[in-house]
């Protein structure tokens, strides 16, 4: 055997990560069920470096070298199962499998320790990138058990992004944590893409500014804090000029946002952690609200001449392109934070251990939002490890009680107007709460313990307690 790992599904992702390690001198095995990716990927690429490709499964496992480091770059679900059946009883004891697909983490938690019993060692591994980061450097987020990360560490780490000097590679905790940590980070994506559609929006509504204007402010942007792949590519795409018509790119792509379901796994796992990432919802329910089609048609017609709302008025443009900056970024920071928070919660419910410091790293290069102030948040958990929130780290504290009132004047004016902008009107409604002394959950509580005796605590003493509201109204330790 000669392969020093093997990649089986050579679909786009798959075929790029083989040339990826290939390319940094690996001799990579190559096998997918339909032989013809192989040979297509060897008839285009195979000059790029070694490749041992196979077309079945049973000289796939042979020409790799012990223990076996096997990536499935496959369909995650039933195929990834599949594909996992199939190879298991090729293996021996202590190799490695490796799922590098979209895979839910509950199902990676279950995939392990079946393969656990067996012997044999499991690796949920996130990969972020696209099929650019696949093939020039992703980000790569590996659980499951720390020796296997010793043997596939040094590959891993080959092949990933690097930023000042380091990889974007860690070994984030054991079983599903490196599939909970990807899927968090798709959360985190909704959120910021769903920002900096609203930031877009008022600026277009506010300024009647041009796609390709809006899209010089974005580079503007670029240059500071909000340093970000999605705000340069957003850049791009705006700037774009629809060769069929003429017209901005942005004017005649249908405004329905389609979705895989990374965010919906996040927002359920979220109502599960009960951890509030308000940002990842409201970006998820306005992808979903964009599809209601009927429902916007019938809305758009019965509320034509009614409903409120007018034109956003703005007196002066560099002071609300300024608002609009200072409200996307106090937005992005809350959306973060909400994001750590479930990684923590989903880390302590399953004894992970992830350091969210290290996470913030390894996503500064390669997954799709790296960005600048990804290092500022690595240096607050690593300042922190229990630091609270992120919001109240000195940095972020900073930034995010110097922008509110511009983020105030934004969401006040893009209610008075009847922009919708959920995420960050929801941002800001989920830092005010934060922030607030006292909530109405008090009252709540009130109502709880009057229809169902749901007892409630007091400020002044310990205990339980439930008031007799359909009878004297006296109280009663519970
Ligand atoms: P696809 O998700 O389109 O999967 C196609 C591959 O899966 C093909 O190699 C196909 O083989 C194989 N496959 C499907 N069913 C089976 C089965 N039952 N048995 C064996 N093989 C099967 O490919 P992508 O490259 O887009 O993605 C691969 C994985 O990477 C997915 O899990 C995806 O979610 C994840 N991912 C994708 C990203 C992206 O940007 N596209 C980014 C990060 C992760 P065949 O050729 O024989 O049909």
């Amino acid at each position: 055997p000669v392969a020093q790992i093997g990649v089986t599904g050579l679909a786009v992702m798959g075929a790029n990560l083989a040339r990826n390690l290939a390319r940094k001198g690996f001799t990579v095995a190559v096998h997918n069920r339909s032989p013809q990716r192989a040979r297509q990927l060897l008839a285009d690429h195979g000059h790029e470096g070694a490749f041992v490709p196979a077309e079945a499964l049973t000289d796939f496992v042979a020409s790799l070298q012990r223990p076996r480091a096997i990536i499935v770059m496959v369909q995650a679900g039933a195929a990834t199962d599949a594909v996992i059946d199939q190879l298991t009883p090729l293996l021996d004891a202590d190799d490695i499998i490796i799922d590098c697909g979209n895979a839910h983490y509950a199902d990676t938690r279950r995939r392990e320790e079946t393969l656990r019993g067996l012997g044999l060692r499991f690796v949920g591994c996130g990969v972020s990138g696209g099929e650019e980061g696949a093939l020039t450097g992703p980000s790569i987020m590996p659980g499951g058990a720390a020796e296997a990360y010793a043997t596939l560490g040094p590959i891993l780490e080959k092949i990933a992004a690097r930023v000042d000097g380091q990889p974007c590679v860690a070994h984030v905790g054991s079983d599903g944590a490196g599939h909970f940590v990807k899927m968090v980070h798709n959360g985190i994506e909704y959120a910021d893409m769903q920002l900096i559609a609203e930031a877009y929006d008022l600026l277009r509504e506010g300024l009647w500014a041009s796609p390709k204007q809006i899209a010089q402010i974005f580079r503007q942007w670029n240059t500071g804090e909000l340093n970000s792949f999605l705000v340069e590519i957003a850049a791009d795409v705006l700037e774009h000029t629809d060769a069929a018509t003429g017209r901005p790119f942005v004017d005649i792509v249908a405004d329905i946002a389609a979705q895989k379901g990374t965010g919906r796994w996040t927002v359920q796992s979220a109502l599960d952690l009960n951890v509030p990432i308000t940002g990842i919802a409201e970006a998820t329910f306005a992808r979903a609200l964009s599809g209601s089609v009927d429902q916007r048609r019938a809305a758009a017609d019965a509320f034509a001449h009614a409903g409120g709302g007018h034109a956003l008025t703005v007196s002066d443009a560099d002071l609300f392109v300024e608002d609009v900056r200072r409200a996307l970024y106090a937005s992005k920071v809350v959306a973060y934070a909400q994001g750590f928070d479930q990684i923590d919660a989903g880390s302590q419910r399953y004894g992970w251990k992830i350091d969210r410091g290290q996470v913030a790293r390894l996503w500064r290069g390669g997954c799709i939002i790296r960005a600048r102030f990804l290092d500022h948040i690595a240096a607050a958990y690593t300042a922190d490890p229990q630091l609270p929130t992120l919001l109240v780290d000195p940095y972020f504290a900073t930034a995010v009680a110097d922008g509110a009132p511009s983020w105030r004047r934004v969401v006040s004016e893009a209610v008075w107007a009847g922009v919708p902008t959920p995420a960050f009107s929801s941002s800001l409604a989920y830092f005010d709460g934060l922030r607030r002394d006292r909530l109405p959950a008090a009252l709540i509580q009130g109502l709880r313990d009057h229809f169902g005796a749901h007892t409630y605590r007091r400020v002044d003493r310990p205990g339980s307690f439930h008031t007799r509201w359909s009878g004297d109204r006296g109280e009663a330790a519970a």
